[in-house]
């Protein structure tokens, strides 16, 4: 299977880590080897050889160079160039969702789905490419024109997670395309084949139709390549997807040189069940919120905050619906599966470590709460209840599937208890009453940058802008206006007259 995927992407198992323009991937050897592995069985997929500092200093300059010619290119030709990327990504679909489902332990439609998110934000790209709109402005003088434009920003760095191994790359990258950016790539260190595969497919697609190199990658054996990069005064925006701890060390050191950084760190994503819920729907979005890509995406369900009318009913559905889940665990690539594994041995570390934390802090285990013992990284997703919600474990972001499930009296103290939280990522309420619906998302409502009704926590369509609040970081990347982000803002002041009136009505007589 493995070969098979690999061969089907052209990579041999055998792979330079480092892209570095011109056709050209590095001959470096002796930077270290990083050897990506299925998290479904433990076996090695292949050896990757990772970058040198020289490498890294020729992908600067030359993406320094392709910046000079990529800014004046108009925009609706640099889109025609992602959209190429685009219809490569739709023929390699099928392989390149299965890489991502061996490499990072997602199930094979989840892998399949996160490279249509890549064709989806290519495509909305190629729109964004003719519609990247200032506004104009009223002068107060007079035979004055004011408006403002957008142009490009220059060299976008993107730092990415494991979890997501390719699509958060597109989502900056596509999107910086259009926009006139060159953008250099360091990727997980724990998906690195993914990442690959990916600058193949569209470094290929470009060079057929023509295109100049706009996408440049490197992979870091350790992390003072990364830090480097972080530090670059040459690279004025680093998007950085990752953990909050990483995030914030990240965001310190990149405002430190004044740079922009784009930060989408951890969340801590709640669902609130009120009396009039329709749980055929809730029960499901919680179920796929919680236990969808073993609960390692940023915006898993992590705790559920039920009403205390109907709080034993939900609970047995839930436990209910694991049961079912349990059945269906192993491997991701197999589409009958409808749980992974979680990505590394530390990962399962990590879930074990957060359910004894939660049993000596009162918690009990509805259903889960272990390892299996078998071969690879797979765990029972797990509920606790008798928890509150200050407690430290439940205030924390374990990237497991386990989920707190907590009762409530009040809509009041449930939206509270939701925001009670250092994170603000993805949020959402399960009702049929228009006014909780609605006092959920009003100002006083839900903190977060994502706020559902009748929708699960966990995932997003491209089209709206991404990210969250908090020591989620901020940052808003993918569709409505995130592309600002990407661009420098001009304000522009032409005088047509024949005077030299000054703004105010200052009067400067010579
Ligand atoms: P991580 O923070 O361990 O690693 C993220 C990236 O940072 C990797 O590429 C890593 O090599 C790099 N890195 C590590 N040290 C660095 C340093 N000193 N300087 C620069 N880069 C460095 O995160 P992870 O375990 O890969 O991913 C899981 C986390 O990511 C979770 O917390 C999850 O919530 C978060 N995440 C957030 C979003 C979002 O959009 N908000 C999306 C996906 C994942």
């Amino acid at each position: 299977m493995t070969h098979a995927v690999l061969s089907a992407l052209g990579l041999s198992g055998q792979e330079s880590g480092t892209y570095l323009g011109h056709g050209e991937w590095s001959q470096t050897r002796d930077a270290g080897v990083i050897e990506p592995v299925n998290p479904g069985n433990g076996e090695v997929l292949g050896k990757v050889y990772a970058s040198s500092q020289s490498d890294y200093d020729t992908i600067v300059e030359r993406a320094q160079a392709a910046f000079k010619v990529w800014r004046s290119t108009p925009a609706p030709r640099r889109g025609e160039a992602i959209r190429l990327c685009a219809d490569a990504l739709r023929t390699h679909k099928d392989a390149l969702g299965s890489l991502v489902a061996l490499e990072m332990g997602k199930s094979k439609p989840e892998g399949d789905g996160e490279v249509q998110e890549m064709i989806d934000i290519g495509e909305f790209a190629v729109g964004l490419s003719r519609q990247l709109y200032g506004l104009t402005m009223h002068s107060e003088r007079p035979g004055h024109r004011m408006y403002e434009q957008y142009h490009p920003l220059g060299i976008v760095g993107i730092i990415s997670a494991f979890n997501f191994p390719v699509a958060v790359w597109a989502w900056n990258a596509f999107v910086a395309g259009v926009c006139g950016d060159i953008c250099i790539w360091k990727p997980s260190p724990k998906t690195p084949l993914s990442a690959i595969a990916s600058m193949k497919i569209c470094n290929e697609a470009l060079r057929k139709g023509g295109f100049p190199d706009i996408f440049f990658l490197f992979n870091d054996g350790g992390t003072d390549l990364a830090q480097a990069f972080v530090d670059d005064k040459r690279i004025p925006l680093i998007s950085f997807t990752g953990s909050t701890k990483v995030g914030r060390h990240v965001g310190e050191r990149v405002a430190r040189r004044m740079g922009r950084s784009l930060l989408e760190l951890g969340g801590n994503n709640a669902m609130i069940v009120d009396a009039t819920a329709d749980l055929k729907l809730a029960i499901p979005a919680i179920v796929f919120g919680a236990v969808g890509t073993a609960g390692q995406r940023c915006t898993s369900t992590r705790r559920a905050f039920i009403h205390e009318s109907i709080f034993d009913d939900v609970l047995a559905k839930l436990v209910a619906g694991y049961k079912q889940v349990e059945k269906k665990i192993g491997d991701p690539t197999d589409p009958a599966n409808l749980m992974g594994p979680l990505n590394s041995k530390d990962g399962v570390q990590a879930y074990l470590d957060a359910v004894k934390k939660a049993q000596a802090a009162g918690g009990k285990v509805e259903t889960g709460g272990a390892a299996l013992d078998r071969p690879g990284n797979f765990v029972l997703p797990t509920i606790i209840t008798g928890l509150k919600n200050s407690d430290e474990i439940v205030q924390h972001e374990t990237f497991a599937p386990i989920l707190y499930v907590m009762p409530y009296s009040d809509l009041d103290e449930a939206i509270a208890m939701q925001n009670d939280v250092p994170q603000g990522l993805s949020s959402a309420i399960f009702t049929q009453n228009l006014k909780a619906a609605e006092q959920f998302l009003a100002a006083w409502g839900s903190d977060c940058g994502i706020a559902n009704v009748n929708i699960g926590t966990s995932g997003a369509e491209i089209g709206g802008a991404f990210g969250g609040e908090k020591e989620t970081g901020g940052g808003r990347e993918s569709g409505s206006d995130a592309w600002k982000v990407y661009m420098r803002r001009q304000t522009n002041t032409i005088n047509y007259s024949d005077a030299l009136p000054l703004a105010q009505g200052i009067k400067f007589d010579l």
